[in-house]
């Protein structure tokens, strides 16, 4: 198995981010990627770099607007005075159904959704690699490889079609998704990660090809707040095939282990042929955000019930934060599926 990796996706590093109202070091550093891809490589996988695929797939899981504004959002703000030094919003739409500004800021309260999401002058380049690397991964995986792991950072599974937030740019398991629809009818996505994946489920919310299941904390007092709760089903073609499955926070293990169950069942009734996995390992007990309190010798049990699924499979890395148990905790779970997988 390998593992895809880019360096230029370290060059994004913004030092601060806006929770609770106030600025705080922004968790979803660069150090992140150095101890997954140590953890990745102790445990024996290759280390490959991605190929650049351009922007052409970018624009099959984001709107032009949203990639054009991403590109270009840094430069526009060095022209406004006394502006911030990362692009941050400051007034947001109450829908997304209003008039598209010219303005900078205008635009920047439009798509940026929150306060987690600083731009820089390295965003967009290494968003664009984060997304190569998950792209190039599933590359891997239709090529023949039975798995793959991209190590994307930063993460993807907030950022909806025009939308950034939660850290996330690009929607790197989105992209994923989309290759592998490439040769595959059926595609799910199994977001594992601590945090909804209300980008995923936003970009695939109207489609019955691509499966969207999320385990996660309550969203009723976690992040995202506003999605990830049960009744949100999709729409149109795509009613049935989302699944929310919240979870109280602090849950553990075993109870985990059998919501997971069901999210099993419901990928294996809905006959994908190829998944990917949403690989957040912030459900840990000792991830700094305290959602969850899967162990790490819980990430090895739900690698080995996602490994019996027996299908292709994309591992793209979301959250999962500094804690002296991260690295290990990415080593037990490639531990777990491998054991089973294929
Ligand atoms: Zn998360």
């Amino acid at each position: 198995m390998k593992v895809v990796f880019s360096a230029r996706q370290l060059r994004h590093a913004p030092d601060v981010f806006v929770s609770s109202g106030a600025e705080h070091p922004n968790p979803e550093s660069p150090e992140r990627a150095d101890r997954l891809l140590a953890a990745a490589t102790s445990y024996g996988l290759s280390v490959v770099e991605p190929e650049d695929y351009g922007t052409d797939l970018l624009a099959e899981v984001h709107s032009a607007r949203y990639l054009t504004f991403l590109e270009h959002i840094f430069d526009r703000w060095q022209y406004i005075a006394g502006a911030s030094r990362h692009v941050m919003p400051n007034i947001h739409p109450d829908g997304r159904n209003c008039g598209y500004p010219k303005s900078a800021v205008g635009q920047v309260g439009f798509h940026v959704y929150d306060g987690s999401c600083p731009i820089a002058a390295d965003t967009w380049d290494s968003a664009c690699w984060s997304a190569n690397t998950a792209i190039h991964a599933a590359h891997e995986v239709l090529g023949g490889s039975p798995a793959c792991y991209a190590l994307s950072r930063p993460p993807g599974h907030h950022a909806g079609r025009d939308l950034v937030g939660g850290f996330c740019y690009l929607n790197n398991s989105a992209l994923a998704a989309t290759v592998l629809r490439q040769r595959h009818a059926r595609v799910a996505v199994l977001d594992i990660d601590v945090h909804h994946g209300n980008g995923t489920q936003d970009i695939f919310y109207a489609r019955d090809d691509v499966l969207t299941v999320s385990l996660h904390a309550d969203p009723v007092r976690f992040y995202p707040f506003f999605w990830g709760y049960a009744d949100e089903c999709g729409t149109g073609a795509g009613e049935g095939f989302n699944l929310n499955i919240p979870l109280a926070r602090g849950t553990g293990d075993d109870d985990y282990l059998h919501a997971l169950q069901s999210a099993l069942q419901r990928i294996r009734d809905f006959r994908a042929e190829a998944l990917v996995v949403a690989l957040g390992l912030d459900a840990h007990e000792s991830d700094p955000f305290q959602g969850l309190k899967v162990s790490t010798s819980g990430f090895k049990r739900i690698a080995g019930a996602i490994a019996e699924l027996h299908l292709p499979t994309v591992l793209v890395q979301e959250g999962g934060y500094l804690s002296d148990e991260l690295g290990e905790n990415l080593y037990a779970f490639l531990r777990g599926f491998r054991s089973h997988h294929l």
